[in-house]
């Protein structure tokens, strides 16, 4: 049976080297993050408050982490003082709940949107529309001077149908370059793929990959 260790070895020979790899640790224990952190791994992404929270302080305090979950804003704070990088924010509400924190806190917290993908019964994400209108600064009371939006998360459809998932892939990759090209400072992270779709990915744009089970094993829920 290959390690953790193996699987990330092979994962970074198998990556092209300008495509950020997050190690998805959600419902592993400590011990297995520790074995990808020995590997080298230093970028790890939890989606739940509290198993965040709990995990960060165990951790060496060289990894960085990323939140890919659904975020309620009565949560921000279980969160946003340990990650560099809020990768699911997919409502007007959060973005501004983010915001206000970060005023607050005196920080600039870096988010990536949501676009929804998929036709699936989960509605989290904004939709293309709802994007652009979030980056022309439309329907937001305030200035959201202490946040950086760096890009754009998606979630391909739930499928083992490839023709589905690249689809998904394109309407998102078309959306990131439209931005880009319109010149917006600092917005150059388009983070799509997972275990079963990741190399689809590579090859429409992605520029951070999020694995879990291709490095850790199956989750035991
Ligand atoms: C769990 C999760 C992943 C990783 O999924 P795997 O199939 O285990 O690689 C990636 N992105 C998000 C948002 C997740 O919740």
């Amino acid at each position: 049976m290959s390690t953790i260790s193996d699987r990330l070895c092979e994962l970074r020979r198998q990556i092209p080297s300008g495509v950020a790899l997050v190690a998805v640790s959600k419902f592993h224990p400590v011990e297995r993050l520790m074995e990808a952190y020995d590997a080298g791994q230093r970028l790890f992404a939890e989606n739940r408050p509290q198993e965040l929270a709990a995990k960060v302080p165990q951790m060496p305090s060289d990894v960085q982490w990323h939140f890919i979950g659904h975020l309620q804003t009565n949560k921000l704070k279980l969160v946003l003082p340990y990650v560099s990088l809020v990768q699911s924010v997919d409502s007007l509400h959060l973005l501004e709940a983010i915001n206000r924190w970060a005023f607050e806190n005196g920080r600039v917290v870096d988010v990536l949107l949501e676009l929804h993908l998929g036709a699936e019964e989960t509605k989290q994400g904004f939709s293309e529309e709802e994007i652009l209108e979030i980056l022309r600064g439309e329907g937001r009371g305030s200035e959201p001077g202490n946040l950086r939006i760096r890009g754009l998360m998606g979630m391909a459809t739930n499928t083992d149908d490839m023709a589905v998932v690249e689809k998904d892939f394109e309407r998102i990759e078309t959306l990131y370059r439209r931005i880009k090209a319109s010149g917006m400072d600092g917005f150059d992270i388009l983070s799509i793929g997972m275990s079963g779709d990741w190399p689809l990915a590579v090859r429409h744009g992605a520029t951070m990959v999020r694995i879990g089970t291709d490095i850790f094993g199956p989750r035991e829920y």
